[in-house]
């Protein structure tokens, strides 16, 4: 089958086209024939190995739909023909955790397309459960644009305590998980500051629910206590790491609090201790989401409550061309690929 490999870590073209066999099912998993699969910012930090590493060669793409066409001898056979789309988060499924539909705390999380193999490829072998029902009013390209980023948001929004009518500041809102933040926190009803990268993309994150948009920079921290009186954000959505961060936290008022669930920029970080105890902040981390975020979102998407943007489709073979795209990191709304 054909599929694209991360074989060493480097620049988008090292990523290579490959013919490679199919998977066959263990006994607990299935097989699915992937139509669309989503390019995350996940996928370009496996690709770079900076920040995470992973064996390789591995076969990237955490975000995918498409039909089940095998399963192993402990799956329910009907489910062949079932269009699918896939759950990021690999976990036990049977401890505590799992149960409580808290998949990302279990001891054994993973993920699809980088603890094993992923989509960018025609077919690939997942854990069944990892398997979700794609709903017939969603089609393939839209069902590989939102899993890992809407669940991730909504989780991290969670973890943040985020409550209607607070101030939050979304860092990296024209990318895909900051978007998805944005909508997800104007639609319960909070303030919303989005930081951006670029001013092309203000009116589509105003129009996403944003209340003010702020352009990244030195003086992010000034503008948004400008924004909010004085005051300062109740809750900061960060996620693009050491590059923000001291802004991040001089952003927050009393009592404020710091949901960290990423670091793209890097893992480094000043941090100002006394703005720590004498506004008495809150710095909480996130790791990926939860079988009940996955569905929180999937039925928010089936209600046309959020709207994944779509920029781009394009064909499976131009995946460099993709990650050079997602890499200007200007654009608003992701890149699909067609398998
Ligand atoms: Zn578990």
């Amino acid at each position: 089958m054909k599929a694209v490999q991360i074989q060493k870590h480097g620049p988008a073209e090292s990523l290579a086209i490959v013919d490679v066999d199919m998977p066959a099912p263990g006994p607990d998993d299935l097989i699915i024939r992937v139509h669309a699969v989503g390019v995350n910012r996940l996928d370009l930090l496996l690709r770079e190995g900076s920040v995470f590493q992973v064996p390789l060669p591995r076969i990237p793409g955490t975000d995918f739909a498409g039909d089940i066409v095998d399963v192993g001898v402990n799956v329910d056979s009907s489910r062949i023909g079932e269009r699918v789309f896939a759950a990021p988060i690999l976990s036990c499924g049977q401890c505590g955790h799992c149960l409580r539909g808290e998949d990302n705390l279990c001891s054994r999380f993973g993920t699809v397309g980088s603890t094993i193999d992923g989509g960018y490829a025609q077919f690939v072998r997942v854990p069944a459960r990892n398997a979700m029902a794609l709903p017939e009013q969603i089609d393939y390209v839209r069902g590989a644009s939102f899993a890992l980023t809407y669940a991730t948001a909504a989780s991290m929004l969670r973890r943040g305590r985020l409550a209607p009518g607070e101030w939050v500041m979304i860092l990296g809102a024209n990318g895909g998980l900051g978007y998805a933040a944005v909508e997800l926190a104007s639609a319960m009803g909070a303030r919303v500051i989005a930081i951006g990268r670029t001013a092309d993309t203000d009116e589509a994150l105003r129009r996403a629910g944003a209340a003010a948009v702020v352009l990244a920079g030195p003086n992010m921290a000034e503008q948004v206590r400008e924004l909010t009186g004085d005051r300062g954000v109740d809750l900061v959505f960060e996620h693009v790491g050491a590059v923000t961060f001291e802004q991040s936290v001089a952003s927050l008022a009393m009592d404020g609090r710091l949901v960290l669930g990423g670091v793209t920029t890097g893992t480094e970080a000043p941090m100002d201790l006394k703005a720590l105890f004498t506004r008495r902040l809150e710095i909480l981390g996130c790791r990926g989401s939860g079988r009940r975020d996955l569905e929180h979102v999937r039925d928010l998407l089936m209600r046309d409550l959020v709207r994944p943007q779509v920029q781009q489709v394009m064909p499976l073979e131009q995946a460099a061309q993709a990650h050079r795209h997602l890499e200007s990191g200007v654009s608003l709304g992701k890149i699909i690929l067609t398998v």
